[in-house]
């Protein structure tokens, strides 16, 4: 038997792995809802999303989404909608061809012409931080108002925070990318276009929803496990009113909650595990007429605003009038504490500021991101005991394709047999 802990996105599309592969398997999840920081809402008739607000339609979501049968369930965005960066009194547009590239009004043309420098600078160096690598590669221009503001966004970090080797070199080996970060991008005549944005009609929560209903046999929500320790074939999980005992182990948690998990069986892991950090975000849903279009905007490094990101729901999904802003992260983490009406306002302050359109609030939400930043160097020689593996977003890729890759790897591994069982515990004669 394998003890899946927590039924977000990744423990619950592992049970959903397994469960396809005939591995027996038992799911528990604290919260009465799945999804962990999946949570679609209405408000005032509003579809709302606090977590992801999208995903892309890329190998292993299109393939899930099948087996699920919400084939007639998903929303995608209109294609070519432009990315915004907001900088010096103005949204400007994201270049993603060369031919965008010439005409940008994002960059002036001597920090265009120091982009083009790119493939003569060095390689990445796993020990530098990423505000370093991308200014000593692309100049500070491209640094502060295009690539900060798009890398440091998906994680709310401060590049300025974070190290090459820690997070973006993961990225970039993926992506196949060496030394220039330019020369792949040419060779592919210099256009970007990834899969789909897509959602669902009743909101991403619609994933998480079908993923329990199609597995719920497996499944126990409000069962926060509260002990985990060894036993005699393995591990035990002990929750109010109930203990089970497994071979193996999956912690699909946050790292404060996975921390608290293997405070017995792993002290060394827990320690290490409890000092990653996580970027506070408030997330305020305004609603406004206006004619913007696009998938949303970033705020450039260099302006001084709360508001990191706005993603335009309305254009996105069809979702008239509503529009998602982030506020704080790693370089403004007080304004998350501020009351909800204080938060709200400078959401509509600064909205204002950027579209020149009125908003007002509809709902204000509180969000952690994994910072992906320094702290993880924390994880380096992280041991589990033989038995307990992680699949968490702050351990690998945090995005939902990565969600769902990791989950899929991990199921095919058990079901091959080729993960380490628990040693049996050590006895004394
Ligand atoms: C604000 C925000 C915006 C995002 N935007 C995007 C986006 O646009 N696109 C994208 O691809 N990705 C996005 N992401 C990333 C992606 O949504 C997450 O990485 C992913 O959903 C995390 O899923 P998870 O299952 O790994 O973790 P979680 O969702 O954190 O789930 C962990 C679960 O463990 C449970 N749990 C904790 N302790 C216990 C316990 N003791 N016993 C039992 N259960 C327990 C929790 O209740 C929770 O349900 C975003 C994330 C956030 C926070």
């Amino acid at each position: 038997m394998i003890g899946i802990i927590g039924g977000g996105l990744t423990g619950l599309a592992l049970a959903h792995f397994l469960a396809r592969r005939g591995v027996p398997h038992t799911l528990f999840e604290a919260e009465n809802r799945p999804g962990g920081v999946i949570r679609s809402a209405r408000v005032d008739g509003h579809l709302l999303e606090c977590g992801p607000q999208r995903t892309r339609l890329v190998g292993s979501v299109g393939e899930l989404v099948r087996e699920l049968g919400l084939e007639d369930q998903v929303v995608t965005a209109p294609p070519g909608l432009p990315l915004l960066v907001y900088r010096r009194g103005k949204l400007r547009q994201v270049p993603f061809s060369p031919g965008d590239f010439v005409h940008s009004d994002l960059l002036s043309w001597p920090a265009k012409l120091r982009v083009l420098l790119e493939p003569f600078t060095r390689g990445p160096d796993d020990t530098e931080r990423v505000a370093h690598f991308f200014t000593r590669k692309l100049g500070r221009a491209a640094y502060e108002d295009l690539v900060g503001p798009l890398y440091g966004g998906l994680y709310a970090s401060d590049p300025a925070d974070m190290v090459v080797g820690l997070s973006l070199g993961h990225v970039l080996r993926e992506l196949g990318i060496g030394r220039s970060l330019l020369l792949p991008l040419l060779r592919r005549r210099g256009r970007i276009s990834p899969p789909a944005a897509c959602s669902f009609r009743e909101g991403m929560q619609t994933l998480p929803t079908a993923l329990y209903q199609h597995n719920q046999d497996n499944l126990r929500l409000g069962t926060p496990v509260r002990r985990l320790r060894r036993s005699a074939d393995g591990f035990s999980a002990e929750w109010d009113g109930g203990e089970l005992e497994m071979e193996q182990i999956v912690i699909a948690t946050s790292a404060p909650a996975a921390a608290g998990l293997l405070s017995e069986i792993a002290p060394d892991a827990a320690e290490r595990i409890s000092r990653l950090m996580y970027n506070p975000l408030a997330v305020v849903h305004l609603h406004a007429a206006t004619e913007l279009v696009g998938l949303g905007y970033q705020v450039s490094l260099a302006e001084q605003l709360s508001t990191r990101g706005v993603t335009f729901n309305d254009s996105l999904f069809g979702r008239r009038g509503v529009y998602t802003a982030y506020l704080g992260g790693a370089k403004n983490p007080q304004v998350v504490e501020r009351r909800d009406d204080e938060v709200a306002e400078i959401a509509v302050r600064e909205f204002r500021e950027v579209t020149g359109y009125e908003a007002r609030p509809l709902a204000v939400a509180r969000e952690r991101m994994p910072a992906w930043d320094r702290s993880w160097a924390a994880l380096e020689g992280l041991q589990l005991p033989p038995g307990a593996h992680l699949a968490a977003n702050w351990e690998s890729r945090p995005g939902i394709p990565g969600r769902l890759a990791q989950a899929k790897r991990l199921a095919r591994l058990f079901a091959e047999g080729a993960l380490p069982r628990a040693a049996p515990p050590l006895r004394l004669a």
